[in-house]
């Protein structure tokens, strides 16, 4: 048993890891792991430019408003742990004070 992905090529089951890559021996395609999770087309661009993964610590660039909240979320909030995932609000995250929410991650930059 092991815990590979498929290949994000060709979707072969046959991969294999060399070093710190994943190598496909039908396509003969090699990758990075870190970098594959554009190929499941869950893909979160910060402010910058910058892609985003889970886990990373982001800062508002702007003041939000937040349905329900008896306040705004501030620009300059840190948000720890995010979480990526599929939607127009494509960051699921807790932030201190409001709770568990979902962020879109053009209005957040990675520290
Ligand atoms: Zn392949």
């Amino acid at each position: 048993m092991n815990n590979l992905p498929n290949c994000p090529k060709c979707h072969s089951e046959y991969v294999y890891e060399d070093g710190a890559l994943l190598v496909c021996p039908e396509c003969a395609y090699e990758w990075n792991p870190a970098e594959v999770v554009e190929e499941d087309g869950v893909v979160a661009i910060d402010a910058n430019g910058n892609k985003l993964a889970d886990g990373d610590t982001v800062t508002l660039i702007k003041d939000l408003k937040v349905k329900g909240a008896p306040k705004d979320l501030k620009q300059g909030t840190r948000v720890k742990n995010i979480r990526i995932v599929e939607g127009d609000h494509n960051i699921d995250c807790k932030i201190d004070g409001f709770g568990a929410m979902k962020l879109k991650s053009e209005f957040v930059k990675k520290i």
